[in-house]
């Protein structure tokens, strides 16, 4: 299909996307007023049955969510439903509808904000939920707005076609009708939820979402924690004290930067390694169960012990949320130190990391999402570190660079990315102190000049490869036959732990 415009809605280009649930063409769009870019998702195999009189087609409108998407916090359910539809739609044909519209539309500063503030109330025991936090910082319940599936469909040629939406949300379903869009069935994408996004799906349900799974009681039997106390209290979870909603201000050396929020997420732990407390390691140690040590802190185990133990720990990164007026660009920066240990001394690690789109949904490869495992992973090895979300997509131009043959990007620069911004921001954190730095080839090189003119204090380079192979080879213990070797090594390293 040649480009093409209908309504605000601007068709781009396609690019080929091989999926765990099959491979997809995704059509990428963008509005022309907003600049935000819609991407539309279509099972090659059952391409065209989209155009079969009878066929009902499924399809999910989907809001992006950068946090379970992008960072692998578990403080929602966004990234399941998406999966979840995925695979629906990659088995039964349809198309899925990615929408560039963070937190309900209102962007992440917005959604930033209210987390934030529901952080907050909740570890003090409040019962403020989402929409509550929305209303407090003078924002709307919801923003989005779903004409650009209209007019997608219309380039399509599907506006008449008979729909099964794939949703919990009903606003969603009188949204689309609003549209005339004709949904004639919905279908739920529901699963149980976890300890850390429960609150937040109550509060979904009580507005009116229909979910049924979070009546499910939890096992509140977490390793190391009171099984008697039952109000699953953020205090339980969270090592660290929230941060109050504050209000925005400019960075004083580097004006252009608005610090517009604070708080933690609670990513996944990646390979099933796991940061625990002295009190955990010694309920463990009772419990004589078999772990692999990489560290003082961290722990490898089967996937039955996790379920056995029951271990929740998530990484609790901190969300530093920074918005550039000079080029309405926002910038993340996660920040981590271990809860359990002093970091003073600890050189923190950087990384710079850029993100692609596309490694959102469930690719077989991903490219950029595994660089970002990877730091994550080195990260929490380290103790202490930080990851600055850079730039999405073609180094810096967006999705529309990507989607150019290599024979069409004459003039166009190959790295648009701002070192400065990146720069500026690190030293408004790091100011003199010295740091390790995690890097893959490309950047360096610009990356070493910037980091120089700004003296920021960088030591060692920490290369990132781009292979799959995160782990450190994972020995499988034998219960019986590795546990004096196992409890020796593990009581050393408790002593060392000690003295910490
Ligand atoms: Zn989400």
């Amino acid at each position: 299909m040649e480009s093409k415009i209908y309504g605000t809605t601007l068709y781009l280009g396609v690019k080929k996307l091989k999926t765990k649930y099959g491979d997809f063409n995704a059509l990428v769009y963008q509005d022309v007023i907003t600049t935000k870019y819609i991407i539309a998702l279509i099972n090659e195999n059952t391409f065209n049955n989209l155009y079969d009189n009878e066929a009902i087609l499924y399809t999910r409108i989907h809001s992006s969510c950068i946090t379970s998407e992008m960072f692998n916090s578990q403080d929602c359910d966004c990234v399941e439903q998406l999966n979840g539809a995925i695979k629906i739609i990659g088995e039964l044909g349809g198309i899925l509808f990615y929408l560039i519209q963070e937190g309900r539309g209102c962007g992440y500063i917005g959604k930033a904000r209210g987390c934030q503030m529901v952080q907050y109330d909740e570890y003090y025991g409040g019962n403020m939920n989402t929409f509550d936090a929305y209303k407090n910082l003078g924002m709307k319940k919801d923003y989005r707005k779903y004409h650009n599936i209209k007019e997608i469909l219309v380039m399509l040629k599907l506006e008449n076609k008979s729909f099964n939406l794939l949703t919990n949300n009903p606003d969603k379903i009188n949204g689309l009708k609003n549209l005339d869009i004709n949904i004639i069935n919905t279908t739920k994408i529901e699963f149980v939820p976890n300890l850390f996004n429960r609150s937040y799906l109550i509060s979904k349900q009580n507005s009116g979402h229909m979910l049924d799974k979070i009546k499910k009681e939890l096992n509140v039997n977490f390793l190391g924690l009171d099984p008697t106390n039952k109000e699953n209290n953020l205090q339980n979870f969270l090592p660290f004290k929230p941060i109050k909603v504050f209000e925005p201000y400019k960075l004083d050396n580097y004006k252009r930067f608005i610090l517009f929020a604070k708080y933690y997420i609670p990513i996944r732990p990646i390979n099933n390694r796991f940061v625990l407390s002295k009190e955990q390691i010694e309920f463990i140690e009772r419990k004589k169960v078999c772990f692999e040590m990489f560290n003082t802190f961290i722990y490898v185990n089967k996937l039955k012990d996790i379920e056995n133990l029951n271990i929740i720990n998530p990484y609790w990164f901190r969300v530093n949320l920074y918005y550039d007026i000079t080029t309405n660009l926002d910038y993340v920066l996660l920040y981590y130190e271990n809860p359990f240990i002093d970091t003073s001394s600890i050189t923190p690690l950087v990384r710079i990391q850029s993100e692609s789109i596309f490694d959102r949904f469930p690719l077989d490869e991903k490219r950029y999402k595994n660089r970002y495992n990877h730091s994550i992973q080195k990260i929490i090895e380290n103790g202490k570190g930080y990851l600055l979300l850079f730039y999405r997509d073609g180094r810096g131009s967006g999705l529309g660079y990507y989607l150019l043959d290599n024979k069409d990007i004459s003039g166009v620069k190959e790295d648009m990315r701002d070192y400065d911004a990146a720069c500026q921001i690190l030293k408004s954190n790091l100011n003199d102190d010295k740091f390790d730095i995690l890097y893959t080839n490309y950047s360096k090189f610009n990356l070493k000049l910037k980091l120089k003119s700004y003296k920021l204090n960088f030591r060692n380079w920490i290369s990132i490869k781009d292979d799959n192979n995160l782990l450190i080879s994972e020995r499988i213990f034998n219960l019986e036959n590795d546990y004096n070797y196992y409890i020796n090594s593990f009581s050393k390293k408790l002593k060392l732990y000690s003295n910490n």
